[in-house]
């Protein structure tokens, strides 16, 4: 397919990436066009600005929050003033329902179609093509855009018509991850200052009770303490359990630990360590309790 990728972040310098390997036409934009080059060398082609990635069958977006994506997809030049009619945005950067529903709209109104694509998996999962797509949608863009999907990940599952649907099941999923790292974080702060090796601790947990992917990743991250280089920066947790929290409140759906994690997250802010690992989460317990600090520190 002729696709533009917009946002070549962590994930999405991945992403377009393994759409270059599987043989697509891709043309990148990045607000900073250093991160363009390495895509270049590879077989993409480069856009200078925003249109010119808008040229094609679809255009995908990676980007950072709500803001980001509002910009690049509705200001003068952007996604919408340039997509062809009956072209798709595919988006897929972790975003609020809302947002999604009124691009959506906009895209409509434009002749455009509009699918929303969030992602489960770090960047190490989208450089395997290992991803998970959530896709919401009108399911005839959903089916033209399974050749990208394909590319990029290990399966999609589609979500419901309603483009804001994959929007909810990605941040419902984050804020779980979350509630996981700061379960883990207030166990292991409670066996470090019972004396108790962490990563024994860990080998229990993760061969009997919960042999789950994410307790082995982020239990060895906070085990180590390895929160640099962020695969997953805090700033962007904190991001999603705002979002969460905002849906839920719209809603009307109490969610306490929610708001715990949403207070967790500001003081890892405070304290200035917004661009550390989500998973630095999962050492304030530690931190509070005066817990002595394992090895790897
Ligand atoms: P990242 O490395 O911080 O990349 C953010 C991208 O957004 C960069 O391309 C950045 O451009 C661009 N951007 C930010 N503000 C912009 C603006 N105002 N105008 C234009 N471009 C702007 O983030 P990431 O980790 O790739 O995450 C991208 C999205 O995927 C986020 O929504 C995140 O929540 C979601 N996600 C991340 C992960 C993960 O593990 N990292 C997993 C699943 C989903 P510059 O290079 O110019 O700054």
């Amino acid at each position: 397919m002729k696709v533009g990728f917009i946002g070549l972040g962590h994930m999405g310098a991945a992403m377009a990436a393994n759409l270059v390997k599987a043989g697509h036409d891709v043309t990148v934009f990045n607000r900073t066009a250093q991160k363009r080059r390495a895509l270049v060398e590879l077989g993409a082609r480069e856009a200078t600005r925003v249109a010119e990635a808008c040229t094609g069958d679809a255009v995908i977006t990676m980007l950072a929050d709500d803001a980001a994506l509002q910009d690049v997809a509705l200001a003068e030049g952007g996604i919408v003033p340039s997509l062809p009619k009956g072209a798709i945005h595919v988006s897929m950067s972790t975003i609020s329902p809302d947002l999604s529903r009124s691009l959506a709209q906009a895209h409509e109104r434009a002749g455009q179609k509009y699918v929303s694509a969030p992602v489960f998996g770090r960047p190490e999962a989208a450089a395997a093509a290992k991803l998970f797509v959530m896709a919401s949608g009108e399911a005839s863009a959903i089916d033209a855009c399974v050749p990208l999907f394909d590319a990029m990940g290990q399966k999609t599952y589609r979500i419901g018509t309603a483009p804001e649907a994959a929007n909810f099941v990605k941040l419902a999923g984050n804020f779980s991850l979350a509630a996981v790292i700061e379960t883990l974080g207030e166990a292991m702060a409670l066996l470090g200052k019972a004396g108790i090796e962490p990563h024994t601790f860990l080998e229990v947990l993760t061969s009997t009770l919960y042999p789950a992917p994410v307790y082995r990743s982020y239990g060895a991250l906070i085990a180590d303490r390895k929160f640099e280089p962020a695969a997953f920066a805090a700033k962007l947790g904190y991001k999603d359990v705002r979002l969460a929290l905002s849906a839920a409140e719209n809603l009307r759906v109490p969610m306490p630990l929610a708001s715990l994690l949403h207070d967790r997250f500001l003081r890892l802010l405070a304290q200035g360590d917004e661009n550390l690992d989500w998973s630095a989460l999962g050492r304030l317990a530690a931190d509070d309790a005066r817990t002595a600090v394992s090895a790897g520190s």
